[in-house]
């Protein structure tokens, strides 16, 4: 490969997409990852990092080890254009390749606030003390992070009243099987997690999301739900403010950035997005950063050695959504393509010689969403990735 050592890839933001792509280059060109916290964070495995101890501090890994060549800055972006970004301390990077990967902001406990590991760790102290204090717990939000919360608050304390309240008329709105939301609602009920579908609340508690305090919340339909604790699990809002110049104009309305099919920014070819703030229509997970991210490396090279660029392609829509470390369930259809051989074989050996018809339809139970996700929260792979694997 002919790839200069002398071009500067500059990669904001050092969340999934982000540490895959400068991985990926660190070999073809000088990397330099922009990223205003000091250690990357495995947000997968946030809500067991509240709810478990032994969980908080494996949440936060360090970049120190995550490349060779190329360094990471501490320090957040604020103005992106097509050729440089300018930095919160006032230094410039100029570089020939930007990669926007700044992902999106969500409310406590599911993303830390903070973009110091000590202080966010002390806050998830603070909430799993209130939280163990708290008499019952109210979840405002039925998609996928308020479920999660909902199986981890249920794993450590099943006497614990739990109810989740959702303006949505069924569980983990999206394009899953009803039959996987069922699945999801048997398990909840089972657990004794109370769903209230279709319902808003008047206003907000009065205490602060996260914070000890009794308080009664009335929804509009009147009905009372008394608890010693509240968390919101919704508003997931993308972070692309910083941008100016010719960039700017692939902001869309929601803050969302149209790409090209090779994902660059429509008339930039130097200026890439990846992940949660792309308006790609596909579920906004770490895995489609991550295949967002082999396609930007892959084209990254192709540019400079003067080949051909590729399109990213999404993949089926599929979830992985555990409730606490034994339960939940997964919508994955072609699953074969998307479990490891090990797993694969597991399921073949489960599913022989009897009639499932929830795995005909893609889906897979408790025990088997547990060892793909549930158990360990995938925190091995991104150590592994981030060189920390013997930590
Ligand atoms: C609780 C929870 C559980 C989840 N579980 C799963 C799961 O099991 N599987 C799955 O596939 N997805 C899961 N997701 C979704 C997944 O976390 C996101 O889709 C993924 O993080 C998106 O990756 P990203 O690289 O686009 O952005 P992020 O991972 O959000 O990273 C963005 C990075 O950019 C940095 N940044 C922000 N602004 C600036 C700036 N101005 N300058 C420089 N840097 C900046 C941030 O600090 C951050 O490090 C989960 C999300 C949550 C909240």
């Amino acid at each position: 490969m002919s790839t200069t050592m002398r071009t500067t890839v500059a990669v904001v933001g050092g969340g999934y997409g982000g540490i895959a792509v400068a991985k990926a280059l660190d070999d073809a060109a000088d990397v330099v990852l922009i990223e205003p916290r000091d250690t990357f964070v495995h947000n997968v495995a946030a809500l067991r990092g509240l709810t478990d101890p032994r969980w908080t501090d494996r949440l936060f890994i360090p970049y120190d080890r995550l490349l060779s060549r190329g360094r990471v800055i501490r320090d957040r972006a604020v103005r992106v254009d097509a050729a440089s970004v300018t930095l919160a301390s006032g230094t410039r990077v100029d570089a020939d390749y930007i990669v926007l990967a700044t992902g999106s902001a969500y409310p406590f406990p599911a993303k830390t606030g903070t973009a110091d590991s000590a202080t966010a760790k002390e806050r998830y102290h603070a909430a799993r003390k209130a939280l163990a204090d708290a008499d019952g717990v109210l979840l405002v939000g039925g998609g996928p992070v308020g479920l999660e919360l909902a199986g981890e608050i249920k794993a450590v304390w099943p006497g614990k009243a739990v109810t989740i309240v959702t303006r949505d008329r069924d569980i983990v709105p999206g394009d899953y099987p009803d039959e996987f939301r069922a699945e999801l609602r048997r398990q909840l009920d089972a657990m004794g997690v109370r769903v209230v579908l279709g319902a808003r609340l008047r206003e907000d508690p009065p205490s602060a999301a996260g914070e000890a305090g009794t308080f009664t919340a009335i929804l509009d339909s009147g009905e009372r739900v008394i608890a010693g604790i509240w968390f919101p699990c919704f508003g997931a809002s993308p972070v692309t403010g910083y941008l100016a110049g010719d960039p700017a104009s692939a902001r869309q309305d929601d803050g969302r950035l149209t790409v090209t099919a090779d994902l660059r920014l429509p008339g930039l070819p130097n200026v890439f997005a990846l992940g949660d703030i792309t308006a790609i229509p596909e579920a906004k997970q770490a895995g489609a950063a991550a295949g967002h991210a082999t396609v930007i490396a892959s084209n990254v090279r192709a540019l400079l050695d003067g080949e051909a660029l590729t399109a990213y392609r999404p993949g089926p829509p599929g979830i992985v959504l555990p409730l606490g470390p034994d339960g939940g369930a997964t919508y994955a259809p072609g699953w074969e393509d998307h479990v490891d051989p090990g797993t694969a074989a597991q399921i073949r050996r489960h599913a022989e010689g009897r009639a499932d018809t929830l795995l005909d339809l893609g889906i897979l139970d408790a025990a088997m969403t547990s060892q793909i996700k549930g158990a360990d929260l995938m925190v091995g792979d991104y150590a592994a990735l981030l060189g920390q694997d013997d930590r």
